[in-house]
């Protein structure tokens, strides 16, 4: 069984700049980067798109997998010790944590890791909706992140759809009458999901069409192997009619499911099943265990902000191992987190307790 002071679960931007930080500040960190876990690439989210044209220091932009790339090589140049493989069962109860990996981790066997802190960032997946014709025109027409692939060319002055009735929905549409031609929301059911104050503004907006009770059925486009999605065939639900309809980019806002099988139960979690962190830090409700990345954020879901709050993840491992191994009595947090019904103030549900100032 091996034994580090710092041990990092993920391998996108804030696993890598974790460990960057924690590399740099000689904590040898190891970074499991998974081996398909949850469906997805070591490198994360990012191995998935083509392009990526918002993050600062490269101004012609950049492929997603070249950047990972680059910070996996950034985060190995200064020590990190990367292990392809994912993370299956890990044990919150008592420091050293411990960690099993994937095919070595049956009831009888010991743990191959412990960790005196733990970093999470094991990221979240965007839901897709399996239409046929979506695997062909993914990132060729169809995306996850509107504020991501929405300034790209191929979406400039043409029609646009949205598929959701939430807040993001709404969102992503109003942000998307900035480069379309017209924005249709799709809505499957006879009213939005969206608060009063967003679903006022999308349905004021000229640029905006909703179309209530209505599915997006199959998408059409040009032949492989890189044409593009020209048409979109919705139906209503009400009605049974069909049709299709120019469309060159179709924005899928239907939700996210963050990677939080492997902690649930032992850190809290919200309704969502995202990792609950104390506001402007990475502090979970286990002390010595940190959160970082999409994980913990269903807001921003970047890979600035991803890679942003690694480095604050970072930074906060690394104080609490100096305070822990100074003698000093781990001073942020303290949970209660006995059984996770996920609903506050339930008897059993979990709660933070932190001090008013976790950096002092
Ligand atoms: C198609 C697409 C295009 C995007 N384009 C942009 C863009 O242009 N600009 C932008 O800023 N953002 C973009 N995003 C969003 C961005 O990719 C995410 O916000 C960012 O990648 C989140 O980073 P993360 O570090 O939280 O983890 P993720 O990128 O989600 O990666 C986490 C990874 O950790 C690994 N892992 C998970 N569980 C385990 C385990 N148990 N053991 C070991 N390893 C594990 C897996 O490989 C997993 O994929 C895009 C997202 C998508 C899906």
């Amino acid at each position: 069984m091996a034994h580090s002071k710092v041990i990092i679960i993920g391998s996108g931007p804030a696993a890598h700049t974790a460990a960057i930080y924690l590399s740099r500040a000689e904590l040898k960190p190891i970074l499991f980067e998974g081996m398909m876990a949850n469906g997805t690439a070591a490198g994360g989210q990012l191995t998935t798109t083509t392009d990526v044209e918002n993050f600062p220091g490269f101004p012609s932009g950049i492929g997603g997998g070249e950047l990972m790339d680059n910070m996996r090589a950034q985060s190995a140049r200064f020590g990190t010790e990367i292990i392809t493989e994912t993370v299956s069962r890990i044990d919150l109860s008592s420091r050293p944590f411990k960690l099993w990996k994937e095919w070595a981790d049956g009831p009888d066997e010991a743990p191959s890791h412990t960790a005196d802190a733990l970093i999470i960032a094991t990221g979240a997946n965007a839901r897709r909706l399996d239409l046929p014709g979506e695997q062909q025109y993914w990132q060729n027409g169809i995306s996850a992140c509107a504020v991501c692939d929405g300034a790209v060319p191929i979406f400039r002055n043409k029609p646009l759809f949205v598929i959701g009735g939430g807040d993001s929905a709404a969102e992503e549409a109003m942000f998307l009458t900035k480069y379309g031609s017209k924005v249709t929301v799709l809505v499957r059911r006879d009213k939005l999901r969206a608060s009063k104050t967003m679903a006022k503004r999308l349905l004021a907006n000229p640029k905006v069409e909703v179309k209530f009770n209505t599915v997006a059925v199959e998408v059409q486009g040009e032949p492989a192997p890189r044409g593009l999605m020209t048409h979109l065939k919705i139906k209503n639900v009400v009605e049974g009619t069909e049709e299709v309809v120019p469309a060159n980019g179709l924005f899928y806002a239907v939700g996210h499911d963050p990677a939080t099988a492997l902690v649930k139960g032992q850190l809290e979690l919200d309704a969502e099943g995202y990792v609950v962190t104390q506001p402007g830090t990475s502090y979970t409700s286990v002390p010595g265990v940190f959160a970082a990345g999409d994980v913990q954020d269903k807001r921003y879901r970047q890979a600035i902000t991803s890679a942003g709050s690694g480095c604050v993840a970072a930074l906060e491992a690394e104080k609490f191992l100096a305070e822990s191994e100074g003698g000093d009595e781990p001073p942020l947090v303290s949970s209660t987190l006995e059984q996770s019904t996920g609903k506050e103030g339930e008897k059993g549900a979990p709660s933070l307790e932190y001090s008013s100032n976790p950096l002092l």
